[in-house]
């Protein structure tokens, strides 16, 4: 056995030991209905046995009396601790589903929901019963946080709150039952609440009143926490800049409302990060954040609402606040929209913006894939590799995507329609069509397809920034000057949020500058001079 795995065995080992509680699981497959995602499921809780008595699995088909009883109609579906809960796993828990799989059983072995106070206060009011539903695929990284936060409801409240994670590659019937065509997406008592990963309050708010909630104020009894540094995102600006700030002595947390990685946790494939050769988004995330956590405090899951500058900056998130001295903000961007007729209403009804999240639900159908750049291309490369037929649907008469990019392209034969505009989206209750236009000739015509994925750049997030004041450029990103100081003195930027080439390695750098600035700054305020 190699070493690592030795240690990844051990770290199992204790991670269990530590666990007050036994988790019993049930698995529920029938022979010949997805057996592949059964074997998956099977040999993820094998491999766990062999480290823990903890957990413990028994088998049953789809007839058994307990099916029957428990509700269980899809194979392979697990049951998680069902003499206490009703948490169901519709699928295998693979890729990110193995992450959260992890977390949940994490839960459960603790028997504690682990939420903060103003998300417990609002499950505790709650007076009916929650059935949850939460749609999710191995390659959505949105997914854990929603798949925790609805486990996290039902350990808080088993008398009153159900969830079923369904992973949509193994029940496109379900994900087709609910028109669930992008992931992650939460439905409670058959109602949306939820698109794409919500904070922790948040999702429980939603949860409360059934209705996809935007804001949650925090109590002003919000625990406190002292530090030197806030930084606002944690992509690979933010977490070098942690890096960067402990290093140099500063004590210096990172707080990140969704994804941790930002757009590279979404990229497929990564090929000029230095170092790497090749290596997955997901993966090269994972060892940013393992080793920022080596510095830093990381606190995901968790959205800067406010900021009050001073002699002491207060930084409010949706569950605490933060005392410091200084703020920098690397909130990223966010992808753009079409802006066109259809894509509102069919949003998440088969338009998409995250080809490794969604992709799967599209194998051996037809999309288009607008854009013309990096992202599209890549990702264009990721759907065809999965096996869905795409069209790249370009504006301009070339790509402007990198040459090795538009050579893959070209040695995977994926056609691309130039020198047109989507100008709609066709489709009822979803996504049938859509209707182009030729900027050359101005004449339109309309393509059936299953699906359209859209990649025309981000822009900024810079929500945060304007509310507080800070000037922002005529293209909007965060004006600053060469230090990344931005308009607010103790407010500094970097990554993506400050425009220029958005390049992981350029992100990091700044993330890098912007930390070793804050520190001089603080030895020696120039605010003060
Ligand atoms: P991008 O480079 O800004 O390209 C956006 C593309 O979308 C352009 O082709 C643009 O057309 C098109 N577009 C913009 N608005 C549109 C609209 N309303 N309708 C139709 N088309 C529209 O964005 P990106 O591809 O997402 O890349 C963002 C950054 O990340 C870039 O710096 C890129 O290099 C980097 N990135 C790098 C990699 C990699 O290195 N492997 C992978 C992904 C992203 P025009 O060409 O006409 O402007």
């Amino acid at each position: 056995m190699a070493e690592s795995e030795r240690e990844l065995k051990e770290k199992l080992r204790q991670f269990f030991a530590a666990m007050p509680h036994e988790i019993p699981l049930v698995l529920f497959a029938e022979p010949g209905r997805n057996d592949e995602f059964a074997q998956g499921a099977r040999q993820f809780v094998r491999a766990l046995r062999e480290v823990t008595d903890k957990v413990s699995l028994r088998e049953f088909t789809l007839q058994h009396e307990l099916a029957k009883k428990w509700n269980i109609t899809h194979s392979p579906t697990l049951v998680l601790v069902p003499e206490t809960f009703t948490i169901h796993w519709l699928g295998a828990p693979v890729g990110y589903e193995g992450q959260t799989f992890m977390e949940a059983l994490n839960l459960l072995g603790y028997r504690d929901p682990g939420l903060s106070k103003p998300a417990a206060r609002l499950l505790e009011k709650l007076d009916s019963s929650r059935e949850i539903k939460v749609f999710v695929s191995p390659g959505c990284p949105y997914c854990p946080q929603q798949a925790v936060n609805a486990i996290r409801a039902a350990v808080q409240r088993p008398d009153l709150v159900s969830v079923q994670i369904i992973d949509i590659q193994a029940n496109p019937d379900l994900a087709d039952q609910f028109d669930a065509y992008s992931v992650p997406q939460v439905f409670a008592n058959g109602k949306l609440i939820g698109m794409g990963a919500q904070t922790e309050e948040i999702f429980m708010a939603s949860l409360s009143t059934l209705e996809p909630q935007r804001v949650f104020i925090p109590e002003e009894d919000a625990e406190k926490i002292e530090c030197d540094l806030v930084i606002v995102g944690g992509g690979p600006a933010g977490l070098t800049a942690g890096i960067y700030a402990a290093r140099s002595g500063l004590q210096a947390v990172v707080v990140e409302k969704g994804v941790l990685g930002g757009q590279v946790a979404l990229t497929p494939m990564v090929e000029n990060y230095p170092g790497f050769t090749q290596i997955g988004g997901k993966t090269l995330v994972d060892i940013m954040v393992s080793h920022a956590l080596k510095y830093v405090k990381i606190f995901p899951g968790e959205e800067v609402v406010d900021i009050r500058p001073g002699e002491v900056f207060t930084v409010t998130t949706s569950r605490r606040r933060f005392l410091c001295r200084a703020v920098l903000l690397a909130t990223g961007a966010s992808y753009k929209h079409l802006n066109v007729p259809g894509e509102e209403r069919l949003a998440g009804r088969g338009i998409s913006y995250c080809s490794t999240c969604d992709g799967p639900l599209f194998k051996e159908k037809k999309v288009v894939m607008v854009g013309g750049g990096d992202s599209a291309v890549t990702e264009a490369l990721h759907l065809n590799n999965i096996g869905v037929q795409v069209t790249i649907v370009h504006r301009r008469d070339r790509l402007r995507a990198q040459d090795r990019l538009l050579k893959a392209l070209q040695d995977a034969g994926i056609p691309v329609i130039f020198n047109t505009e989507v100008e709609e989206i066709l489709g009822s209750s979803q996504v049938e069509g859509v209707r182009l236009k030729n900027n050359l000739t101005g004449k339109s015509s309309t393509l059936d397809l299953d699906g359209v994925f859209i990649a025309v750049g981000y822009a900024p997030a810079v929500v945060l920034a304007d509310k507080i004041g800070i000037e922002l450029t005529k293209d909007g990103y965060i004006k600053k000057d060469q230090h990344h100081r931005t308009s607010i003195p103790g407010i500094y930027s970097a990554g993506d949020v400050e425009g220029g080439y958005k390049q992981i390695v350029t992100a990091a750098g700044q993330g890098s500058e912007a930390a070793l600035a804050i520190f001089e700054d603080l030895m020696n305020p120039y605010w003060k001079k």
